[in-house]
């Protein structure tokens, strides 16, 4: 791609945004009913994109994409007055007399690089969050879910100035263009490998970041739990999107009472939601390309399969597979798995996987089943992880009160709703004085001044 269109974009949007005109309230609540209107026209587009990306049905795109984004939005519209509007702080004595208030700025010009997953939700959400903080936005989405993100782009392009907000397709060389602007904040979501180059590249400029990344998200099943809701939300949450969900449970570790049972019903489950043959499914989606096709089967240990493990690599189809008895020494349980595979592990003693999964990398996602308050407790507290849920998966993305993101290996910063609005918004302290009071022991020479400001601070 040539490389100047990037420099010429990112040039009008510095310009752009030095005028001014994003910082206007009514501006940005235009702005993001203007994306609803877009959204609204190329619903069916994107449909059709996401199904020939990842063959998502459009029940699954509505529910896990669009309708957050419409909702992101709704939530935006409504409370951007109460978000944006500066708000007082207490005064300190030491500074008396005095008021303090902050003021949320956008930061300027703002780099949101996107994955092929949930390619509309991932792209739009933090648009949403940078556009109603006042910024410009150049978008990056996934080269991998291609469809889709040809049509943001022909979305964006028809409804949006392209100094305001502008989608910028390409690979791994156009990303690392735009990496080398000095944008006012990069918001990335993607793997943990690629989030440390995006995280040196912002160092050049001492650009700050949100990285939102993944890992290994475990599902810990106590014997206290119901098995039948346990097993439906357990095959939901691992094979909505045929496992390539940044929250979705990667592994299960089972309490060995209850494990064979819960296996079997898990197994009804599956054969419940997508039938004898779940290829023939129009609800089950496919692997977004060749190559994690590949990477996926090589994960598969045909010897510990308990339910799946069929494959066709003609339309990168991998059938929901449940695999038993593994351990952290097996090849599925090195990396995170994004995709339709689920090791299991059964455990005696709580306290002994406690010890080994606070050594583990910190996951994004933290899913614990049990009627015990003692064991969620234990559990909740004693872990590091990006959020969780009890007794179900990957829900807490859903409520946009959370602030939504990881920790350490998974990632840094967050967002959602009023979080999104703080993420892309500098906090800026005012202090405000006026002119009458004016204590003569601040100025030099300060002599014998020191135990007066002592007995004062
Ligand atoms: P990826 O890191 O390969 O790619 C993400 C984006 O970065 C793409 O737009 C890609 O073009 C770009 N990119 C790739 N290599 C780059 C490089 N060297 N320099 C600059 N840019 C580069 O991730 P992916 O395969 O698209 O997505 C899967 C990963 O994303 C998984 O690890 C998953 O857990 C994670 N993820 C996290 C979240 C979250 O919200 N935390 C959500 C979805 C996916």
């Amino acid at each position: 791609m040539d490389k100047m269109p990037i420099d010429v974009i990112y040039k009008n949007q510095q310009d752009y945004f030095l005028t001014g005109e994003t910082r206007n309230l009514g501006f940005r609540l235009s702005n993001l009913k203007r994306l609803r209107r877009a959204l609204d026209n190329y619903e069916p587009k994107l449909f059709e994109a996401v199904k020939k990306d990842l063959n998502k049905s459009n029940y699954e795109a509505y529910v896990s994409e669009l309708s957050q984004v419409y909702g992101e939005i709704t939530h935006a519209l409504l409370n951007l007055h109460k978000w944006a509007t500066k708000r007082k702080v207490k005064g300190s004595k030491e500074v008396l007399p005095s008021t303090s208030y902050i003021y949320s700025e956008p930061y300027g010009n703002v780099l949101v690089i996107s994955p092929w997953n949930y390619p509309i939700y991932l792209s739009l959400m933090p648009v949403i969050g940078a556009l109603a903080a006042g910024n410009t936005v150049i978008l990056k989405p996934s080269e991998l879910s291609i469809h889709t993100s040809a049509v943001l782009e022909e979305m964006i392009t028809e409804f949006f100035d392209s100094n305001l907000l502008k989608v910028v397709k390409g690979g791994v060389e156009v990303s690392q263009h735009l990496l080398q602007k000095p944008f006012d904040y990069i918001f990335f979501t993607g793997s943990t490998a690629v989030g440390k180059n995006i995280m040196k590249a912002a160092a050049e400029h001492l650009t700050p970041v949100t990285l939102e990344l993944g890992g290994k998200s475990p599902a810990i099943i106590d014997k206290t739990t119901d098995l039948d809701v346990t097993a439906k939300r357990l095959v939901w949450g691992k094979f909505l999107n045929a496992g390539q969900t940044c929250v979705s449970p990667d592994f299960l570790y089972v309490h060995e009472s209850i494990k064979d049972e819960l296996l079997q019903k898990m197994k009804e489950e599956i054969h419940e939601m997508y039938g004898d043959d779940p290829s023939q499914s129009e609800d089950y989606p496919r692997i977004i390309s060749d190559k994690h096709f590949n990477r996926l089967l090589s994960l598969i240990d045909n010897a510990k399969v308990f339910t799946g493990g069929q494959s066709n690599a003609a339309d990168r189809y991998i059938s929901p597979t449940i695999m038993d008895n593994c351990s952290w020494d097996d090849a599925v349980m090195q990396d995170e798995i994004f995709g339709p595979i689920l090791p299991v592990m059964s455990y005696s003693d709580l306290d002994s996987i406690i010890q080994v999964l606070e050594r583990k990398p910190k996951p994004l996602a933290f899913y614990v089943f049990t009627s015990s308050k003692e064991i969620e407790s234990k559990l909740f507290g004693r872990l590091s992880f990006g959020g969780g849920v009890l007794n179900d998966t990957v829900l807490h993305l859903g409520n946009k009160y959370l602030p939504f993101g990881g920790v350490g290996a998974s990632g840094m910063g967050a967002y959602h709703g009023k979080h999104s609005f703080d993420t892309f918004s500098h906090q800026k302290s005012i202090l405000k004085r006026g002119f009458k009071f004016d204590f003569p022991f601040r100025y030099a020479p300060y002599k014998d001044k020191l135990s007066w400001v002592r007995k004062l601070i």
